[in-house]
């Protein structure tokens, strides 16, 4: 399907506007003064709450609970890994969040109580409210391969949460001689990014190209298929030849092991060896640990919520929102979270102040950047139908596949105002 953008933009600004009509439309007559919002992670889906919900109803007491003082975004963390950004392009604080009147709590939280209403933090420090909002992202499930553990990742980087890891690896690569293999592993769905490994696959390359030819990309993966995966096959092709090897789960790809110090990981039923110079795992994930402690999450380690507020089913007056919720089918990307939480915050400051929660819609838009000049990209507009998540018929798509130069060079502009315009949404 081609992207019929002015459509989707009509879509995305209808939808919106009419979500603010609805959220602004009922702060004034009712709000929800004194009451206390906990929000457990300051990452995209976190902040955004946390922001929105003073925007909202600034009689809110809002606190957000994060570790950090500064947050590394995800997305354009491959650009990092790629040599073409510095990391201190992804990095933001949360001065302005605090301006907007949000109480910061730099400190992990450890339960959180449904029942008893209150948040426990590092130390044993309760924050009592009146709804709580956890958006703790991803954990990642490092015995999915054996041999692998936190430790291990700080040889054999994910850089699947940005920052420290991102810079490791790029350190890495900076450091790996000519001629050298990097692997990255896959991992199996449901995933943070599902098309973030294959981004990175492309801007390793693009890196190789121009700094060291005789290097080589294996992708080596626990899956059949991936996103976008016709437009990056084909970009691939075009920009770097045979340098990137894409293996699927079929042709023994899923790697299963990995010897830490012979730097040689083992995939497939056979346990075929592939020694990397720098290899990047990436392993299996669940929701965030709080949420998995906090009985939020089901058996498989995701957090099941109504679609349209993202009330946990599972505990009432807490809500869970980003890569930690089942919304399929929306992905686990940045975008969805920012979306959600708007949602979210919306629902939240309703039903503090008595009243009904607006009807949502949300939206998605990926951009994937296989080198610096080509982009792709795909999107999609979301409903509630019966209950239900689904993706609204003919709003959205994916880019071209027989695109003109200037047009992926033109999804690359868009990807970095995209970023631009996401990264303030949230933080700003
Ligand atoms: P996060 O942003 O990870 O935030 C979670 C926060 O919770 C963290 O700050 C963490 O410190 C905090 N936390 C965890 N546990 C606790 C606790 N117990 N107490 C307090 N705080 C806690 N998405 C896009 O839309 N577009 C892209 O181009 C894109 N590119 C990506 C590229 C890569 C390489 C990767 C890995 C991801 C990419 N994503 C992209 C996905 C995006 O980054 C995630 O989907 C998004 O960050 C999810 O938001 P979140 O709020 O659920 O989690």
């Amino acid at each position: 399907m081609t992207i019929n953008r002015r459509k989707l933009l009509q879509v995305g600004l209808a939808t919106s506007a009419s979500a603010l009509v609805g959220v602004s439309g009922f702060p004034g007559i009712l709000r929800a003064a004194g009451k206390r919002v906990a929000v457990v992670g300051g990452g995209v889906g976190g902040a955004t709450a946390a922001k929105y919900l003073r925007i909202f109803d600034p009689s809110i007491e809002v606190t957000l609970i994060e570790p950090s003082k500064e947050y590394y975004t995800c997305f354009m963390s491959n650009e990092v890994v790629g040599g073409m950004k510095d990391l201190n392009s992804i990095k933001f604080s949360y001065d302005k969040l605090a301006k907007r009147g949000v109480k910061l709590v730099h400190k992990m939280a450890t339960a959180v109580d449904a029942a008893g209403k209150k948040v426990t933090v590092d130390g044993g420090e309760t924050i009592a409210f009146d709804a709580c909002i956890v958006a703790p992202g991803i954990a990642l499930k490092y015995d999915s391969i054996a041999g692998y553990s936190e430790a291990a990742s700080e040889k054999i980087p994910h850089a699947w949460k940005a920052g420290a890891q991102t810079a490791l690896l790029r350190k890495q690569l900076e450091a790996m001689p000519d001629g050298g293999v990097f692997i990255i592993a896959a991992p199996a769905d449901p995933f943070r990014c599902p098309p973030g490994p294959y981004e990175r696959a492309s801007l390793v390359a693009n890196y190789f190209k121009q700094k060291k030819p005789k290097s080589k990309v294996l992708i080596l993966d626990a899956k059949e298929e991936f996103a976008k995966k016709g437009l990056f096959t084909a970009g691939w092709k075009k920009l770097y030849g045979d340098m990137i090897e894409w293996v699927p789960a079929s042709k023994e790809g899923k790697v299963k092991r990995v010897d830490v110090d012979k730097m040689t990981v083992y995939a497939g039923e056979l346990e075929g060896e592939h020694k990397g110079a720098v290899i990047n795992l990436i392993p299996q994930q669940s929701a965030g640990k709080i949420a998995l402690d906090s009985g939020l999450a089901n058996d498989k380690g995701w957090c099941p919520v109504n679609p349209s507020t993202f009330e946990s089913s599972q505990q009432k007056g807490v809500y869970v929102i980003g890569d930690a919720c089942i919304a399929a089918p929306m992905p686990k990307s940045g975008y969805a979270a920012n979306s959600q939480a708007k949602v979210c915050a919306a629902a939240v400051a309703a039903a503090l102040a008595g009243g009904s929660p607006p009807t949502p819609a949300y939206t998605n838009t990926c951009y994937s950047l296989v080198g610096p000049d080509y982009g792709i990209s795909v999107a999609a507009v979301y409903k509630i139908n019966e209950g239900k998540l689904e993706a609204v018929k003919g709003a959205g798509g994916l880019s071209p596949a027989d695109a003109p130069d200037a047009v992926r060079k033109r999804e690359v502009a868009y990807a970095h105002s995209w970023f631009t315009n996401i990264a303030d949404d949230i933080f700003g």
